[in-house]
């Protein structure tokens, strides 16, 4: 008997190949940095979400040494059985706190985070309104829901404010990547919240990658809409807090029906207590993180100024860490990631359909782990492989 869905599968990998969107993971050793070794051979990395240089703090690993000692390795139950942790309830407390919210839970990932809340608040009858350049769990947490899902262009309020006026949902709610992750750029946070209020629609902001990076740290969100409950917040914890999971942060009641209703945290292990008493340490450095985000600020403003008379590309408008150089075709982007890979500098090529076609890019990302010798090295480069 032949195995037809098997043989299918194999085609379509050949097709991948052919058409050079094969995607493949290069290999990491030793820990994740400015400086990594990939593939057996050593980079200075600008592909990396550790803004801060937290991923190998060594705070943050001697905190993950002592946890250890205090509750082993696996939580060994769900939340809702008997895997809820001090370290859990602790985090949770400390996160809600910081940003600036009444209540805050802590969930696995960032993508379950997106599912549980979108799942738990809408059904058949709501209907997300969600920005073109949304993360990929925003989308499919909208689908797994079962609401309505409208998309609108990017940052295009006006378009926003005619779905919402036309909407005959019970449900509605707003979802918006803050910093968004192919472009770098801010979400207009306050005129989002004015809709969501004009329109009795809930406002979820994913801060990805604003969270420890924006605002002395505490995100994105302005002090309105720290203040508001009907702002429903999400920071992950696995990129500038250096560590793993996400906290979503809202109106106590939001909190209190997202852990009876919320799927993706009900039905799953409650990750390792020792990781949330790492992202208690992390907390404390975000906190106290000036000198790091002085630091990030620095080599943005180094790599824009370096980068103003590039010829074959140019850089998106982006304050963040996300710097993409967009240049054009995928064939374009591939070519000179490989170029700046033979000079030891690892920057990601995105490619359509990961971003529209002809806005291939390299995805720069900054942290404050590198030096400013590193940036002018990376400038230095892309000047030079034109
Ligand atoms: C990375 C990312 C996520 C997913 O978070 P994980 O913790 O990595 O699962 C969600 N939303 C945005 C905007 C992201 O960039």
């Amino acid at each position: 008997m032949t195995h037809a869905a098997l043989t299918r599968l194999q085609d379509g990998l050949a097709a991948l190949q052919a058409d050079h969107l094969e995607r493949r993971r290069l290999l990491l050793d030793g820990v994740q940095g400015a400086r990594v070794t990939i593939d057996g051979r050593r980079v200075v990395s600008f592909c990396s979400n550790d803004y801060l240089g937290l991923a190998a703090e060594p705070a943050l690993v001697r905190a993950a040494h002592a946890a250890l000692d205090k509750c082993g390795v696996g939580a060994g139950a769900a939340h809702l059985i008997a895997g809820h942790h001090r370290f859990h309830e602790d985090f949770e407390a400390a996160f809600a706190r910081f940003v600036g919210k009444p209540a805050a839970l802590l969930f696995t990932t960032g993508y379950m985070a997106n599912l549980g809340v979108l799942t738990a608040l809408l059904g058949r009858r709501g209907e997300v309104f969600g920005d073109k350049l949304n993360h990929a769990s925003l989308v499919d947490a909208a689908q797994l829901s079962g609401a309505t899902l409208t998309r609108y262009r990017h940052n295009d309020l006006a378009q926003l404010e005619g779905q919402l006026a036309a909407s005959k949902a019970q449900d509605k709610l707003i979802a918006s990547d803050l910093v968004f992750s192919m472009d770098g750029d801010i979400a207009p946070v306050d005129a989002l919240l004015d809709l969501a209020e004009r329109h009795d629609a809930w406002l979820y902001l994913d801060d990805a990658h604003g969270f420890g990076v924006l605002n002395d740290g505490r995100g994105g969100l302005s002090e309105r809409a720290r203040a508001s409950d009907r702002v429903i917040y999400l920071a992950t914890l696995g990129k500038a807090a250096g560590v793993a999971g996400a906290a979503v942060a809202a109106h106590a009641s939001v909190i209190d029906w997202l852990i009876q209703k919320a799927r993706p945290y009900i039905y799953t292990t409650a990750s390792p207590p020792l990781l949330a008493a790492c992202l208690l340490e992390s907390l404390r450095q975000i906190a106290a993180g000036d000198a790091r985000r002085e630091r990030l600020r620095g080599h943005v403003a180094q790599l824009r100024e370096g980068l103003a008379g590039l010829k074959h590309g140019a850089l998106l408008p982006s304050d963040t860490p996300i710097q993409p150089l967009v240049v054009g075709t995928n064939d374009a982007a591939v070519r000179l990631s490989q170029a700046l890979l033979q000079r030891g500098l690892l920057v990601a090529a995105i490619r359509a359909p990961t971003v529209p076609v002809n806005t291939a890019r390299l995805r720069i990302t900054l942290s404050a782990a590198h030096s400013a010798d590193d940036v002018a090295l990376l400038v230095e480069a892309l000047h030079a492989v034109a």
